[in-house]
């Protein structure tokens, strides 16, 4: 099946037992027995939930890899990845990444010796220098978040196999319509499903896929064990929001290319940050986010107060076009002087450009 018709009935389509087209909402924690362990396929619901299930698998089909899972948030599915390593290994990071994983690495696996580097992942000189004897793993995103850094997977991928280390990519800015790390040569690939794969700013979600039944078994052992799962309810709401994922990713690539042509002639933006800019590959397409420059804090004020369709607030990838200014917002949590070397400024806004039309976006970006 082809992309566009997996989104729809990938993963468990339907329901066998009463012909449901969508998958039932499963409201349950415990399953009958009809003798001590035998049952049908469910015990209780945090080991396994049919809605969950259907959800799970169809996140693996989507990033076909073999087996997926599905947590209550992003940092869940990160934090329980993480959980796969011991005290005393190290991980290597991209610089760039997503705030609340900065803060998970530094303030807490820190805290149960978990060692880190975080280097520039689209230099991949940098990343082979960072390697040490006790480094298990390289974690990156692509495009990096805000500043829109590409890093080459399959580079990566070469790397980290070399040194026998596994590949983690967050693939939520892309989603699996746009990229596909495992197919890449990545071990394990997560989301944040809150944003794109959702779509609708409606949930909380994290999402991973592995394609090795080693890893697929550690995985279900932490969720199991650590208990992070998404709850039935949110489940079938993130697989409605996952059957319109094309088509969403288009009008979002769309009327982000036409807000990027806007900015480009506006004098007050000052720097464009998308990865077209960055990235070797014409044909790729990216998603709906883009940062951008002012040229100071009173041209930041007043397009601020002018926003009609822009709700100004943290997270992306929803229908609706959101706006943040990372260093106060969602890159808070990342240390001042980290945030400099990165180039994440006090005047750096990020869009996620939704599916509104695109006039009236642009009329929000006109001063
Ligand atoms: C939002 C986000 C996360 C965290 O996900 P939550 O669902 O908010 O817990 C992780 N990585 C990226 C790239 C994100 O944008």
């Amino acid at each position: 099946m082809k992309f566009n018709s997996l989104v729809i009935h990938g993963g468990i389509d339907g329901d066998k037992h009463t012909g449901a087209v969508t998958v039932p909402i499963y409201q349950t924690s415990t399953y009958t027995q009809s003798a001590p362990g035998v049952h049908k396929g469910f015990e209780y619901s945090r080991t396994g939930n049919p809605t969950r299930q259907a959800l799970e698998k169809l996140i693996a089909d989507l990033e076909e890899g073999s087996d997926g899972f599905a947590f209550s948030s992003g940092m869940a599915a990160i934090s329980s990845v993480l959980m796969l390593f011991n005290s005393g290994d190290h991980i290597i990071f991209g610089d760039d990444l997503y705030g609340g994983t900065h803060r998970v690495i530094n303030h807490v696996f820190k805290n149960f010796g978990i060692e880190s580097s975080f280097v520039d992942s689209s230099n991949l000189q940098d990343v082979k220098e960072a390697i040490k004897p006790n480094t298990k793993a390289i974690f990156i995103e692509t495009p990096s978040n805000p500043m829109m850094k590409v890093t080459d997977i399959s580079s990566i991928a070469k790397i980290s196999k070399e040194s026998n280390l596994l590949l983690i990519v967050d693939n939520t800015f892309m989603t699996p319509y746009l990229q596909k790390p495992l197919n890449l040569g990545a071990d394990i690939v997560l989301h944040s499903a809150t944003k794109y794969l959702g779509g609708h700013s409606d949930l909380v979600a994290g999402l991973v896929a592995v394609n090795k039944k080693s890893l697929a078994e550690k995985l279900h052992f932490i969720q199991n064990s650590v208990g992070a799962i998404l709850g039935p309810q949110d489940s079938w709401l993130l697989i409605k929001g996952i059957k319109t994922l094309p088509l969403r990713m288009d009008r979002h690539i769309y009327n982000t290319e036409r807000v990027i042509e806007h900015l480009q002639a506006q004098s007050w933006v000052t720097k464009i940050h998308h990865p077209k800019f960055k990235s070797q590959d014409n044909s790729q397409k990216f998603g709906g986010m883009v940062a951008f420059e002012v040229k100071d804090k009173e041209t930041l004020d007043r397009l601020i107060k002018k926003f009609k369709i822009f709700t100004f607030a943290e997270s992306l990838g929803g229908v609706e076009s959101l706006i943040s200014v990372p260093a106060q917002m969602t890159h808070a949590a990342v240390d001042e002087d980290v945030r400099k070397e990165l180039g994440i400024t006090d005047t750096l806004m990020r869009a996620s450009v939704g599916v509104e039309d695109i006039d009236d976006i642009l009329k929000d970006l006109t001063l």
